[in-house]
């Protein structure tokens, strides 16, 4: 029994490298990115890069929305050196909400910033054939600022695919967009095969929520943009986004994920580390699939 026991703690360590953090740790590094302003986010995030020991490149740019102008920073953690990149990219600024104050913005977006850095410390230690670059923007909540900023000063020209993370918080479920150009094949091929091989419930949206990616899609990039939901939620969001008139929701149903963003309820309560973790870890291998198989 006992030889069983440590043979199996020996599977799953090796199982999950991606885990440097237990869950209470994940849920702490979550919790940390409410903010009274996104400048304060920007610390935190620059903060738990540090911890991690990964270097990090902060590039600012002019931005700003109906409000006015304003600088705004990504953060850009650079990893191997190939002639082609791989972008895993979140946005890390939250929304502000009609009372003036900022949102938590936990299950939007902090849980997949933290995800993004689970994955960059484990891909750190790997072996890469592209240069993997993992972007953390500003300014999405403005409009895909900080993506379609980062993009005009980088260009796009050595980017062989982008994975996006938007909303990966709480549920077992995937969910990623269908909706962002033939080109982009290639990156849900590896995306679904992950899929199969983790028997993961992965649901595909003909019609997905905009994010980040669509800065990508305009820029003619393969791209995917990922989320995770509970599974009965998932299907109620597809119906909802794809279902058209008939979809079968009840008159008024909002999707549960969409009560919670962008409103004062985006709390630490919504948060499952269990989720931060899974979405790390596939994000690790949907990047290395990619680095095998992207030209
Ligand atoms: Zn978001």
């Amino acid at each position: 029994m006992l030889r069983t026991l440590t043979a199996a703690c020996a599977l799953l360590a090796f199982a999950t490298p991606a885990l440097g953090q237990d869950e209470a740790a994940l849920r702490e590094a979550v919790a940390a990115y409410d903010q009274p302003s996104n400048a304060e986010r920007l610390a935190v995030l620059t903060g738990q890069l540090d911890a991690a020991g990964l270097a990090y490149e902060i590039q600012t740019f002019e931005g700003g929305g109906r409000a006015g102008a304003m600088t705004g920073s990504n953060v850009i953690v650079t990893l191997g050196e190939g002639e082609r990149d791989l972008l895993l990219t979140a946005h890390y600024d939250a929304v502000v909400l009609q009372s003036g104050e900022l949102a938590d913005g936990l299950v939007d977006n902090a849980a997949s910033t933290v995800a993004l850095i689970e994955a960059a410390r484990v891909l750190s230690g790997r072996d890469l054939n592209h240069r993997v670059q993992v972007i953390f923007f500003d300014q999405e909540e403005l409009g895909l600022i900080g993506a379609q900023r980062w993009i005009a000063a980088n260009g796009t020209d050595r980017v062989a695919a982008v994975v996006n993370s938007d909303v990966a918080a709480f549920g077992d479920t995937l969910m990623y967009g269908e909706n962002n150009g033939e080109r982009s094949g290639f990156v849900l091929t590896a995306l679904r095969e992950e899929c199969a091989e983790r028997a993961m419930t992965c649901v595909g949206f003909p019609v997905y929520p905009p994010s980040d990616d669509r800065a990508f899609i305009a820029a003619e990039v393969p791209v995917v943009s990922i989320g995770f939901q509970n599974r009965v939620g998932a299907h109620q969001m597809w119906l909802a986004f794809n279902g058209g008139r008939s979809n079968g929701l009840a008159e008024g149903f909002v999707p549960e994920v969409f009560q919670l963003i962008h409103s004062e309820g985006d709390v630490i309560e919504a948060v499952d580390p269990a989720t931060v973790a899974l979405a790390a870890e596939v994000y690790v291998d949907l990047i290395t699939r990619l680095d095998a198989a992207a030209q």
